[in-house]
Parts: C-alpha cells; sequence; structure tokens
C-alpha cells in the first residue's frame, strides 16, 4: 500500500556561531512515524506562502514537532520578561499550516509546542511561563532538567469520552514533561481532554470529528520502549491521513 506522506515541521538549530542554522528535527518523531506505518516528509520552517502551501498540497497529515516558545503576539499578548527563546520563521510557518488542515479536515497531530501552536492558531491562549505564572508544586520541565526524554515527570488524566482515551485505553497516564508554556484558554472548537494533577491542560481535541489532537508530552520519545501504548496515537493518526488521502483523491 501507498504510505501516507506526514510532514513534520522543523525546529532551527545552531550548531557553530559562524556556521549557518540547521532546519530539521529529533530522530524520534521520524522513528514513530515510520513504525507507525507513515511516511516522514520534513516541512522547513520558510517565508514563502507559496512554496509552504505546495509542500502541504503534498502531504496527508501534519505533526507539529515540539520545540520553544510562541511568540505571544499572535494571541494578544506582550511578551512577559520570563518568555523563553522563539522562532519566527517557525512560527509564520506553521501558523498556516494549522489554519490550512483545519479547514480541509487534514488531520493534524501537535506534540508539546505542537499542541499549543494548533491552540494559537485556531484562537487559543496560552501561559507564556508556567513558573510565574500558575501556583503549581510539579516541575513541567522536569524531564529536561533531569535530561531524560523517558523520565515520567506526572501523570495525564484523560476525559473518559475522549478520543485519546479510546485510543490509550487508559484513564491515567505517566508521561515525560518539557515544556515551559502551556494552553491557558482553549480555542473554539476544541477541547481540553488531559490533565496534569495541578491542571494544567495537557491535552486537546476536535470537537467536530476532524482527527485534530494536542498532547503536551513527547509520546514520540516514549512509544519505542517506555510506553508503547503511544504507538496507538502515531498509528491512527496515520491511518486517518490514509483515510484523508483517499477521500480527496482526484
Ligand atoms: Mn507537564
Amino acid at each position: 500500500m501507498n504510505r501516507a506522506c506526514i510532514g513534520i515541521t522543523c525546529g532551527t538549530f545552531y550548531d557553530h556561531d559562524w556556521c549557518p542554522p540547521s532546519i530539521g528535527h529529533r530522530k524520534t518523531y521520524i522513528d514513530a512515524v515510520v513504525a507507525a506505518g507513515g511516511a516522514p516528509f520534513l516541512l522547513p520552517s520558510i517565508d514563502d506562502d507559496a512554496a509552504l502551501r505546495a509542500l502541504y498540497e503534498r502531504i496527508d497529515g501534519v505533526l507539529l514537532a515540539g520545540g520553544g516558545d510562541i511568540e505571544p503576539r499572535h494571541y494578544g499578548e506582550q511578551p512577559l520578561p520570563a518568555l523563553g527563546v522563539v522562532d519566527v520563521l517557525r512560527d509564520r510557518t506553521e501558523l498556516p499550516l494549522v489554519r490550512w488542515a483545519a479547514a480541509d479536515g487534514k488531520p493534524v497531530l501537535g506534540i508539546c509546542r505542537g499542541a499549543q501552536m494548533v491552540n494559537v492558531a485556531l484562537g487559543g491562549t496560552l501561559y507564556q511561563d508556567i513558573p510565574s505564572q500558575l501556583e503549581t508544586k510539579l516541575n513541567h520541565s522536569d524531564s529536561y532538567a533531569r535530561q531524560d526524554w523517558t523520565y515520567l515527570a506526572h501523570t495525564l488524566r484523560l476525559a473518559p469520552d475522549s478520543r485519546l482515551h479510546r485510543m490509550l485505553g487508559s484513564d491515567e497516564l505517566s508521561i515525560n514533561s518539557l515544556h515551559h508554556q502551556s494552553i491557558k484558554t482553549v480555542a473554539p472548537g476544541l477541547m481540553a481532554v488531559g490533565w496534569a494533577p495541578d491542571g494544567v491542560i495537557e491535552a486537546i481535541e476536535s470537537a467536530n470529528g476532524h482527527f485534530l489532537i494536542g498532547v503536551q508530552c513527547h509520546p514520540e520519545a516514549l512509544q519505542s520502549t517506555t510506553d508503547p501504548r503511544w504507538q496507538t496515537l502515531f498509528r491512527r493518526f496515520v491511518e486517518a491521513c490514509v483515510r484523508f488521502r483517499d477521500r480527496t483523491a482526484e
């Protein structure tokens, strides 16, 4: 069978200050897509709508990957002093991808920053800096602080009637946590379906049946060994992309 082409958005990585930056992403995203039966297709951050649209037309689904903070002006706020590093070109690339996919019903999976981006692109807002804006005993950067992507930092409670609950088959899972921002108000058309023990929203879904899911944790780092239940999320995503492609084939 012809594999679904899964577009994966990229980060910008700086190695030496005398070298141009690299655009790409961590191997775990690519591995998770291949293991789920998809064909990964890296989508670079670019400042050209026509080129971006041409890439978008060639993919069957969008995987918004993790990364740094999102510019708060995209949800109508001024930056707080504790705002982290932003990637202007990446924001500029991902915002239209989400909006096009939402308009077309093309499947979307947002991971960490990707879940936040889905929410912002569709009209939601974020906490710019969890430690200064939320009263919580949890360290949502704990897996990062421990330098272990598979460190299970806290639990994720899932809404019983959610698509994620059906996929993962559990009310509660232990997850990794490597995020500085989080969802504040949920965008129109989306629903919060997962929460950390302190009430931080850690999973969202479309309310209209569109395969549009965002998770605040990093399942791509857990799915191969730490918690294989996450493989189902990637498989269902790739299957939804195949169905979308076949439905919209000329
Ligand atoms: Mn967390």
